[in-house]
């Protein structure tokens, strides 16, 4: 058989058009993280990224980026996480689901010593509670000063979760039954949460001794 220049070209053409829907298809379907990674590198106000990559029945994958002096992100964590048993896409309370989208980290709280963090750190007591009333909804509240029968999260009974916990900043507005209490977590008796994010506790003292007011947190499917 003779092969034209013609054929080949022609043949090569037809093969791209078969494949480009797929490849554009994978583009869209999945997050673009290298673009998040972008949009942050060149942001002064942000130092870390914290990207939860969702992947499937509550299992998700935590990575730390550092930046380092050139603007560059180094990847400095990489473990197991899980999200609420629903997954994500947060819609209302209860759904056990967890936040979708881009977040700040608001307080770094827990009911052991500080570890060393970066932001200013709330050891628990028994008069904390991360309030779901409607009038002080997804916001901490010390009853010993601001005092009302709650009937929040009481975070000092949450022995092995809040060991070690940061609030992830979703729904900072309060609207009344969008969620609330929705933190970065130590592993419970079961892996998978209530709508949070669940990491080994060793790598969340790993992430309040790093990240702060310069971090964001995205979480998305991966
Ligand atoms: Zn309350």
């Amino acid at each position: 058989m003779k092969i034209t220049k013609a054929a080949v070209l022609i043949t090569a053409m037809l093969l791209a058009a078969m494949v480009m829907p797929l490849w554009a298809f994978g583009q869209t379907d999945g997050t673009d993280w290298d673009a998040l990674q972008e949009k942050y590198r060149q942001d002064d106000t942000v130092q870390d990224l914290i990207f939860v990559k969702y992947e499937g029945n509550a299992k998700a994958t935590l990575y730390l980026y550092e930046k380092d002096e050139e603007n560059n992100w180094e990847e400095t964590l990489c473990c197991p996480a899980y999200t609420g048993s629903n997954g994500i896409d947060k819609e209302r309370e209860g759904d056990r689901r967890t936040p979708t989208g881009d977040f700040p980290i608001t307080h770094a709280f827990g009911i052991q010593e500080d570890p060393g963090s970066q932001m200013e750190y709330l050891k628990v007591n028994s008069n904390h509670y991360w309030c779901g009333d409607e009038e002080h909804y997804n916001q901490l509240i010390d009853i010993s000063k601001d005092w009302h029968r709650c009937r929040g999260e009481h975070l000092i009974d949450y022995t092995k979760q809040y060991a070690y916990a940061m609030n992830i900043g979703y729904n900072t507005e309060g609207t009344y039954g969008k969620g609330s209490a929705i933190f970065l977590h130590c592993f419970g008796y079961c892996e998978y949460t209530l709508g949070c994010v669940s990491v080994a506790e060793e790598n969340m003292i790993k992430l309040l001794q790093r990240c702060g007011e310069g971090t964001r947190i995205c979480i998305y499917k991966e």
